[in-house]
């Protein structure tokens, strides 16, 4: 079967700034995506593309089998969208939202179940502008959902939102998978990815500069666990440092932090040394690479960015 989503060799400049130069993936049926990376690498402009709401300087776009630059109107019908600000008029209210969207498309589900949905029927009667950040979001993901979308585009769904609500929009995200649909989604937020997405591309400076799994991006980047050893004092001088395969040690006195590619060898090793002179471990614990580690390799900190 081929990918709901396509996006070949894709480039897009405003004026001299390159924003996207040269991207290209492609999104399974039923699968989430997500493209990550900093401030600026082009994730949105990518994502305006592929929906029509900006023409590409070159480039092959497909969803659903058909050609989107080609065929706009056709694929509208197929995709939802929720941009990373949804500008609606003060007055109007959820229930008249959906509504109003609803009837720009051939097939449309009613406000009444989407509001059910979304957690909104408190508030389908409420005007827009009396909404809270979280259910502006929530009211996004109906509008997005109203033609009955099969692949659903979502620029940085959970940005700005407080913990609670972002965790509620991250289970309706994951909902969308398991009813079948198809979503790619932008984010810089780590954690949100490695959560949420089946496979993620890494987009800096408007390329890809890594595809594949969370899984598959912490194992090839060779980043280590951290080990965090607090204890109630702190060992002899370089001792730490001595151990088996210790590197990027931080911290001073009782509370170390540092990488290790031999956590075994490593604890076997530090034991020991604490029961000789006499030291009690208050805190100690070991933590997997995370894609925290991958971001900071492939991609440019905020120092480095024109
Ligand atoms: P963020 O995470 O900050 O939203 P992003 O990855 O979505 O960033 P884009 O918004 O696509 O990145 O921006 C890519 C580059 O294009 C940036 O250098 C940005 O300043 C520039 N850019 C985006 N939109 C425009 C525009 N309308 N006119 C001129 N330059 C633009």
């Amino acid at each position: 079967m081929p990918a709901h989503v396509i996006v070949r060799d894709l480039s897009k400049s405003y004026g001299p700034v390159a924003a996207v130069r040269g991207i290209s993936f492609t999104v399974e049926r039923g699968e989430i995506f997500g493209l990550l990376g900093p401030n600026g690498a082009g994730k949105t402009t990518t994502l305006e593309c592929l929906i029509g709401l900006r023409e590409p300087d070159g480039g092959g776009l497909e969803i659903c089998g058909l050609d989107a630059r080609r065929y706009p109107r056709e694929v509208k019908q197929k995709i939802g969208v929720a941009l990373q600000s949804t500008a609606l008029p003060d007055a109007i209210t959820p229930r008249e939202a959906l509504r109003l969207f609803g009837a720009f498309y051939r097939e449309r589900a009613e406000p009444g179940p989407l509001l059910e949905r979304f957690g909104l029927q408190g508030k389908a009667d409420a005007r827009c502008a009396t909404l809270s950040g979280g259910e502006r979001q929530r009211l996004a993901l109906a509008l997005a959902f109203v033609n009955r979308p099969a692949v659903v585009v979502l620029d940085e769904p959970t940005a700005g939102l407080d913990p609670s609500s972002r965790h509620e929009l991250r289970s309706e995200i994951a909902g969308m998978k398991a009813e079948g649909h198809t979503v790619l989604l932008s984010t810089h937020d780590l954690d949100e990815a490695e959560e949420l997405c089946d496979r993620i591309a890494v987009v800096d400076r408007g390329m890809v500069v890594a595809t594949g799994t969370p899984h598959e991006l912490i194992a090839q980047s060779g980043a280590a666990p951290t080990v965090t050893l607090v204890t109630t004092r702190p060992l002899a001088s370089g001792q730490l440092a001595s151990l088996p395969g210790v590197h990027d040690l931080r911290g001073d006195g009782a509370v170390a932090r540092f990488q290790t590619t031999e956590t075994t060898a490593l604890l076997t090793a530090l034991l020991p040394l604490l029961a000789a002179q006499r030291i009690e471990i208050v805190d100690l614990h070991v933590s997997k690479a995370s894609l925290e580690s991958v971001f900071l390799k492939l991609t440019r900190g905020p120092e480095e960015r024109p």
